[in-house]
């Protein structure tokens, strides 16, 4: 048996979490307040995801970055992989919220798209 302690982050509440585990399947969570605790604390010990968040250079626009995020969560394991492929990219204006900044970032098969409109 293994147990695992974690802080939801599922909202400012953060429930602290404790995750039983047998033979690597979780068998039980509690501290967990609502349903998406439970969700969450399944997901992080098996499959941990990030959704991350940025800024690109933009070149000819009114602004020198532009706010970016991955369209969906990565693997917490590749979010350096995807930072520095973010802190290398950089894109022309203009750019307009949900263009395809960067496409299959890192090969997770997720785009990095931009949050904000830059003329
Ligand atoms: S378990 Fe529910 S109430 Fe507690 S931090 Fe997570 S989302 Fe919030």
């Amino acid at each position: 048996m293994e147990k695992r302690e974690l802080t939801c982050i599922g909202c400012p509440m953060g429930c602290m979490l404790t995750v039983i585990l047998e033979n690597g399947e979780v068998t039980e969570v509690t501290g967990n307040t609502c349903q998406k605790g439970d969700i969450y604390a399944r997901k992080e010990v098996v499959n941990p995801t990030r959704i991350v968040t940025s800024t690109v250079k933009v070149t000819g626009g009114e602004k020198e970055r532009v706010s970016v995020k991955t369209a969906s969560d990565i693997p917490k394991d590749k979010i350096f992989e995807v930072m520095k492929a973010i802190d290398a990219a950089s894109i022309s204006a203009p750019v307009n919220i949900g263009d395809t900044v960067i496409k299959d970032v890192a090969g997770t098969g997720v785009d990095v798209i931009a949050t904000k409109n830059i003329s």
